[in-house]
């Protein structure tokens, strides 16, 4: 029997993209299971992507995440979208079959799996969500799916909330409306899960907390923070302060991670080590 030397090849298109900690856990994974795959950190500019899409195909590539600027310009290069990434507008996720190229977005499937692996679901739930962006639209797309019975969708620019509103009435089966961001407002009382999907928080500014009345959160609640750096934010001290459960946004990274493992690979992701290898790259111990 001869040896095979070529590995499946993977990795990341972004600009910037240096800082991204995707590689190491995906070779991580990779190594762990002895499969041959390699996984690529590449720097691409927004005028050569299309460039670097025809060169997936002539390389055979397995599959790509794509980030920064690239998830919404890349669409239209695609063969086909899944469902969500549809609605959402943008792919994260590339996987060829045969030279075609499908789209998928799995941010919003990272959430969904870390909400369940901490036992909740979104189906029939009420759902209160802070932003309106990337992250927020993803995840708001994502839950409508999986049978949320009402989203409320809070955004400092109201434009951007109503217009993720129209999205989620137009392509879902969820009720949903956007509120106007008045600073110091209460969350409605009968939202079961919170989500801060802005990215008030993130590192370096990390006393930063999303402008809510904290007393309106209570021990039914479920806060959950895309945030992921650092895990520990302070919209989740202050949420469990009031005696809400709460999520961090490693869960739904590495979540994400393990999504795209499995489309690219047929297997299940070895998440315990993938989640261990992050918090070592973030400094986590
Ligand atoms: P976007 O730039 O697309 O959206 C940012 C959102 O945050 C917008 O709704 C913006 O409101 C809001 N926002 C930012 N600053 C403020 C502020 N001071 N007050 C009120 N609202 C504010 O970013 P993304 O959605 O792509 O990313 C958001 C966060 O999610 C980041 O921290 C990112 O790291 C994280 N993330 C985490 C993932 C995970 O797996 N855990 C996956 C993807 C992202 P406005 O519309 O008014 O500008």
């Amino acid at each position: 029997m001869s040896t095979n030397y070529r590995a499946a090849l993977t990795g990341l298109l972004g600009y910037p993209v240096d800082e991204n900690p995707t590689g190491r856990v995906m070779e991580a994974a990779y190594q762990a299971l002895g499969l041959s795959y390699r996984y690529i950190t590449m720097l691409v500019r927004p005028e050569d992507l299309q460039a670097a899409v025809l060169g997936l195909r002539a390389m055979n590539y397995r599959g790509v995440n794509l980030t920064i600027p690239h998830k919404v310009a890349v669409v239209p290069m695609l063969d086909s979208l899944s469902e969500a990434a549809a609605i959402i507008g943008a792919v994260n996720n590339i996987t060829l079959t045969d030279s075609r190229l499908h789209g998928e977005n799995t941010d919003g499937k990272g959430f969904l799996r870390s909400l369940r692996q901490q036992g909740q679901d979104p189906a029939g739930k009420r759902l209160t969500i802070l932003g309106a962006g990337g992250a927020a639209r993803a995840i708001a797309v994502e839950c409508a799916l999986a049978g949320a019975r009402h989203l409320t969708l809070i955004n400092r620019t109201q434009q951007r909330g109503e217009e993720l509103r129209d999205l989620i009435r137009q392509r879902t089966q969820a009720g949903c409306d956007a509120l106007p961001w008045v600073p110091g407002m209460a969350i409605p009382g009968d939202s079961q899960l919170l989500v801060n999907a802005t990215s008030i928080g993130l590192y370096p500014d990390t006393q930063a907390r999303p402008d809510i009345d904290y007393r309106s959160l209570g021990p039914g609640m479920v806060a959950c923070d895309v945030v992921f750096n650092p895990p520990d934010t302070a919209f989740l001290r202050a949420a469990a302060g009031q005696g809400a459960a709460t999520i961090n946004g490693l869960g739904m990274l590495v979540n994400q991670a393990a999504v795209n493992f499995t489309l690219w690979t047929g297997q299940e992701a070895p998440e315990q080590l993938m989640a261990d290898t992050l918090r070592k790259e973030f400094g986590l111990g």
